[in-house]
């Protein structure tokens, strides 16, 4: 690599503070890694509530500022001496956290709860990928099929959280599901719980076109949405669910993809006895939860967190083969430039997925 390249990056210093600056090109010091020149980054909640907050949990400080991004893609620029799964052009879609490969937690097969992983854009100290090169090991970036462009690429990440959640959701061929918002995260959900054999999948939103847009992507076969009423009790909600779904006794699995708390409530009145219940979806950290339905219909409640081993794998095949067709997600692409422009179109809610353009030079 020429001796004054730049690599140009979007820092966050702290709330409503972002700064372009340069950063150290990356250098490949393990021999497995790779750099890739980053084309595009998705903008999700997340990257929100950093952009207002300065972070969640863990902040970005003026002492610390961090790059930000993590869902992206990009083609690959240079790779290490041990890497012959890639080479420089290849493009690919990236898993921005990658695990320590040596705890209990990696050693079981649960990469993704390693206590030691380095997930992009999390503070204090990994920075993200709103900048032009980009350091990884090789088998975090996943080869995209002719299929998938770049820009769609950035959603597999996105896509991933949803296959992990239904994966942990165990749909059987039939189940009946009820998906609980319909941005991102919960478009998806639906759409593998589809691929994974469900006979009927109800998105439930409180905005009007995130449902017809949800009608239109799940599709006709087993797709179906539902607007709660506000004046409604969460289990007056579910009930009027179950009903207007014909879901028999209730729901096989719901999964909240919302963060809203009567969300939650409402997902646990609708399940049948002995229903599963995922939480995907991040929303306020300490709500009101239905504990007695849990135990006397013995639900089963899981947590689903990011994503692990096969789960970008699976999403890529299911939309190479265009079993998922990510059409009318991508609602707006801002220059890199624009990044702070592209969080507050996020923050409006406006469309469905925002991405940013890796710097252009
Ligand atoms: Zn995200
Ligand atoms: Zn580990």
């Amino acid at each position: 690599m020429d001796s004054d390249a730049k690599n140009p990056s979007c820092l966050l210093y702290g709330p409503l503070d972002a700064r372009f600056e340069d950063r150290p090109v990356p250098v490949l010091s393990d021999p497995h890694d790779v750099i890739l020149r980053i084309a595009y980054t998705g903008v999700c909640g997340s990257d929100v509530h950093f952009w207002l907050d300065g972070g969640i949990r863990t902040y970005v400080s003026e002492a610390r500022p961090l790059t930000m991004g993590h869902e992206a893609s990009g083609t690959i620029h240079a790779v290490g001496s041990a890497v012959s799964s890639l080479v420089p052009g290849d493009k690919v879609a990236i898993e921005p956290g990658y695990p320590c490969s040596r705890c209990e937690r990696c050693k079981s097969g649960r990469y993704h709860l390693c206590p030691e992983m380095k997930f992009a854009a999390d503070p204090p100290k990994v920075h993200g990928t709103l900048s032009k090169y980009f350091l990884l090991p090789a088998s975090f970036c996943y080869k995209l099929p002719e299929s998938i462009s770049l820009s769609e690429a950035a959603l597999m990440e996105p896509l991933a959280v949803a296959v992990h959640a239904i994966r942990l959701a165990d749909i059987k061929p039939g189940s009946r599901v009820i998906v609980f918002g319909a941005a991102t995260v919960g478009l998806f959900c639906a759409a593998v719980a589809r691929e994974f054999g469900a006979s009927t999948v109800v998105s439930v939103d409180i905005l009007e076109h995130k449902l017809r847009f949800a009608q239109k992507f799940v599709g006709s076969s087993v797709g179906r949405t539902a607007m709660p009423d506000s004046s409604l009790t969460p289990e007056e909600n579910a009930k009027r669910l179950v009903e207007e779904h014909q879901l028999g006794e209730g729901a096989d699995i719901a999964i909240d993809a919302s963060g809203a708390e009567a969300s939650v409530q409402t997902a646990i009145f609708a399940l049948r006895m002995g229903g599963t219940f995922v939480q995907v979806g991040m929303g306020k950290r300490k709500i009101e939860f239905p504990i007695s339905e849990l135990c006397e219909h013995e639900i089963t409640a899981r947590g689903s967190f990011r994503y692990g081993a096969g789960d970008f794998d699976l999403g890529i095949r299911l939309v190479g083969q265009g079993k998922i067709i990510l059409s009318g997600i991508i609602t707006k692409v801002f220059p890199f430039e624009s990044a702070t422009e592209a969080w507050e179109t996020a923050k409006r809610g406006e469309g469905t997925k925002t991405l940013i353009e890796g710097p252009r030079n």
